[in-house]
């Protein structure tokens, strides 16, 4: 990243408010790595810097992240301080929401879904995934009320593949999606649109409750080894994997 003061740098991946990076820097707590002095209002690359002790500075951006999140955590901007629910930023490192600029979710994911979750202060990135012209499959594991017989699932396919398929509330019909019965109250639905609780009411439009619902991939990244509740930084190449 390009050089600015310090004070910023630190409020920005999240340190504290202005003043109290900078009496991070006048307590010693972040130093220069060549040992210089290092005083407040000096122009530093986060490159410049460790704290004290020698553990590197949280990473520069762009940040990008897969969190596995449970049901009961809601989506929100990092920012949303009118909610008392729990939400996802609670399951990273307190810092990373309070970062500039904001670590946004990719998506949303109901409070009741659990599953894939990608996190990313990219904006470019953020709309890249998100935008249903690229066509980037979400695949999500759904559990039924009741079961879905292999006929019942044969007509539902048959419907969500249609591109016709118009949803209560809608007025543009669905992109074609797809559906595999998985078992007598299972099935796997793949989407390339993230519209308002889009799973559940497609499953309503062919008359079904949907009691569970996990997303297990974006694209070619798959939640898979991430365990509920925990997060990883994602490569380039699982960013490539994406799309
Ligand atoms: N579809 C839903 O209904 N809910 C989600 O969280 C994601 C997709």
């Amino acid at each position: 990243g390009k050089p600015m003061r310090v004070e910023r740098l630190l409020a920005n991946l999240g340190y504290g408010k202005r003043r109290e990076c900078q009496q991070m820097v006048k307590k010693g707590h972040v130093v220069r790595k060549d040992g210089g002095k290092l005083k407040v209002g000096d122009k530093v690359a986060w490159s410049d810097l460790e704290l004290e002790g020698g553990e590197g500075l949280d990473p520069a951006g762009p940040l990008l992240l897969a969190l596995h999140k449970p049901t009961g955590y809601v989506v929100t901007a990092p920012d949303d301080e009118n909610i008392s629910d729990s939400v996802v930023y609670d399951l990273l490192p307190y810092r990373f929401g309070r970062r500039r600029p904001f670590l946004s979710c990719v998506g949303r994911l109901d409070k009741d879904t659990s599953g894939l979750l990608l996190l990313t202060d990219d904006g470019t990135l953020l709309h890249r995934i998100n935008s249903p012209k690229r066509g980037i499959w979400k695949v999500y594991e759904a559990t039924l009320a009741d079961p879905l017989s292999a006929k019942a699932a044969e007509a539902a396919a048959k419907k969500f593949a249609s591109g016709t398929l118009t949803l209560e509330g809608d007025f543009a019909p669905l992109l074609p999606a797809k559906l595999e019965r998985t078992g007598e109250r299972t099935a796997r639905v793949a989407i390339c649109e993230g519209r308002y609780h889009q799973v559940r009411r497609m499953f309503a439009a062919v008359g079904h409750k949907v009691v569970g619902l996990r997303r297990v991939s974006v694209g070619g990244l798959a939640l898979a080894g991430l365990p509920e509740g925990e997060w990883r930084f994602l490569s380039p190449q699982d960013l490539e994997s994406v799309f």
